[in-house]
């Protein structure tokens, strides 16, 4: 039987789940989270493990094929192995992937590999310990360093992802880049953007995708463009030689909306159809107010789709409040 197809109203087949399975973290990566005052939600407003699985099966049912685990740090989360096997068994769910910090993670590669995860975004912003200590204020890259190991070791299809601060690790552009030479990983650069709790930490974004480019061409003259996968929010490179690819992730500049095929449910149920809306639809209220009736949550979903904003530039201007974002990436789901 052929799957179904979910279209958005500007023609955007939705085939991929970004799910939020805490808002909690055992880092404090300036980026992302400040480093005091974080209120964790009560157990009460996140998504149950059961209330997750429900709506992926009825996402899936609706034209969803592929599920990405993130947070927070997914492995806060107690008990996530046993769902992430549940979720697998879900009927149309066809691929899932997981982004991780990679603290928590080295006991759970050998269950990983079993699972048949498809992909696993490792985030690591610099390669030297004092650096990247300063940027997620924890000491804590070796024990992100034998993850990166355990999952290579186990053959596990493994994508680094850092993000390029202005005056923080822009030497690690060349260093990690050439990690994909000797390692079988691809390396995606993300432009910063302004989701750390409170506003953007420079006025303009130094660090673009135009920058990070140059500085790689400067580095490895023989980079060439190669074609990038439908959908991919990154544009992609090869350079000679080098086992893994190189992305580049304009997530401020926001060059990849007119393919957008992802939507997010954060820590809490809210889904968020753009990156950059303050949340269209509290899908949790729903699930709990028809615990045995998805007809009215896939009415109201289907809703959602129909209004998503083309961009994230629209999706920011229709936020309620009109403020900047001022959200942290933990509670959205990165
Ligand atoms: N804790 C996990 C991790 O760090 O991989 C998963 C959640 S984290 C929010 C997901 C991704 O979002 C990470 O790769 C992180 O670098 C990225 N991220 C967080 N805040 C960001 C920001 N302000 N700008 C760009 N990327 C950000
Ligand atoms: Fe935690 Fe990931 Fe945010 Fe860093 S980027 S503070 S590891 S959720």
């Amino acid at each position: 039987m052929q799957p179904p197809v979910l279209y958005d109203n500007h023609n955007r087949p939705i085939t991929y789940l970004r799910l939020a399975v805490t808002d909690r973290c055992n880092l404090r990566c300036f980026y992302c989270m400040p480093e005091h005052g974080i209120q964790y939600l009560p157990k009460k407003e996140l998504l149950s493990y059961e209330e997750m699985l429900r709506l992926a099966a009825l996402l899936a049912r609706m034209g969803i094929s592929k599920v990405r685990i993130t947070g927070g740090e997914p492995f806060m989360r107690r008990d996530l192995m046993p769902f992430l096997e549940r979720l697998s068994q879900t009927e149309g769910i066809r691929k899932i992937t997981l982004t991780t910090n990679g603290v928590l993670t080295t006991p759970h590669v050998p269950a990983l590999a079993k699972s048949g995860i498809d992909s696993v975004n490792l985030s690591i912003d610099s390669l030297d310990r004092a650096r990247f200590a300063r940027i997620a204020r924890r000491d804590e890259l070796p024990r992100v360093m034998e993850t990166l190991h355990s999952l290579l070791q186990h053959g596990i299809r493994t994508k680094l992802n850092a993000v390029v601060m202005d005056g923080q690790n822009t030497e690690d552009i060349v260093l990690l880049a050439a990690f994909a030479r000797d390692h079988a990983v691809d390396v995606r650069f993300i432009e910063e953007m302004p989701f750390n709790g409170k506003g953007a930490n420079t006025p303009v974004l130094v660090w673009h995708h135009r920058k990070i480019l140059a500085t790689l061409q400067e580095a490895f003259p023989n980079i060439e463009k190669i074609p990038d996968e439908p959908f991919s929010t990154s544009m992609n490179y090869r350079i000679p030689g080098f086992q893994g690819n190189i992305g580049i992730i304009a997530a401020f500049s926001r060059t990849f909306c007119g393919t957008c095929n992802r939507i997010r449910i954060t820590a809490q149920g809210m889904l968020k159809t753009c990156l950059y809306d303050d949340g269209v639809l509290n899908v949790r209220n729903l699930l709990r107010q028809y615990p045995h009736d998805d007809a009215p949550v896939e009415a109201a979903l289907r809703r959602a789709f129909s209004q998503r904003p083309k961009d994230g530039f629209e999706a920011e201007r229709n936020r309620s409040n009109h403020l900047p974002v001022r959200e942290s990436m933990s509670t959205i789901g990165g």
